[in-house]
């Protein structure tokens, strides 16, 4: 038999979904809402539907975007790219208002155990804007994991040829953390130490 009615039941499955909330937190989660006025449940939920209607990924970066082109892309200095995995790491570096060039997002690093390779993230997508534009450096922002390494690697390689430098984040950034949880004084040296590849 289910502890709770099945409405409740429903509510603190769905919590249970999100990374980091347990079984516990979900619950918690899910009585705050019984206890919401019905307009905030709604404007809780409007949001929720929000996001998944209304954002999507920029055509040029890979970001999250309202339009075709983000507003990075869309007013940015490009002679400067920074490459990183996902989208939470371009709201990281751009927290720290240091780095004024514009992003590309790989949405994923090559992780050959979980099958991943070069083909499966936006390599071909970033080479082909470094051999469209008029590009003077490519910064690459991949966690310094094993696969983010490798991944920097990579692209380093193909880059190599086009005569372009290409600089690594590294200094400072504890090995195998992740950029997205790396403190911002930590994250802002290693994007002025950068190292070239
Ligand atoms: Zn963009």
């Amino acid at each position: 038999m289910d502890i709770f009615i099945e409405p409740i039941g429903k509510l603190v499955n769905e919590f249970s979904k999100l990374p980091g909330v347990g079984k516990k937190t979900a619950q918690r989660y899910a009585y705050k809402i019984i206890d919401m006025p019905e307009s905030e449940a709604r404007a809780f939920a409007d949001a929720i539907i929000g996001v998944k209607r209304k954002v999507r990924y920029c055509k040029v970066c890979g970001n999250f975007t309202e339009e075709d082109e983000c507003a990075i892309c869309r007013t940015r200095e490009k002679s400067v790219i920074c490459v990183v995995k996902e989208p939470k790491d371009v709201a990281a570096i751009e927290k720290l208002r240091e780095f004024k060039g514009v992003y590309h997002v790989l949405h994923g690093v090559i992780d050959p155990l979980s099958g991943v390779g070069p083909n499966d993230i936006r390599i071909r997508e970033l080479l082909a804007r470094i051999q469209g534009g008029d590009v003077k450096e490519v910064i690459i922002a991949t966690n310094p994991d094993v696969s983010g390494d490798a991944t920097a690697m990579y692209i380093a390689k193909l880059i190599k040829p086009l005569d372009i430098p290409v600089t690594r984040l590294a200094h400072g950034i504890p090995v195998g953390s992740e950029i997205e949880y790396t403190d911002d004084v930590t994250l802002a040296r290693a994007f002025i130490e950068r190292n070239r590849l």
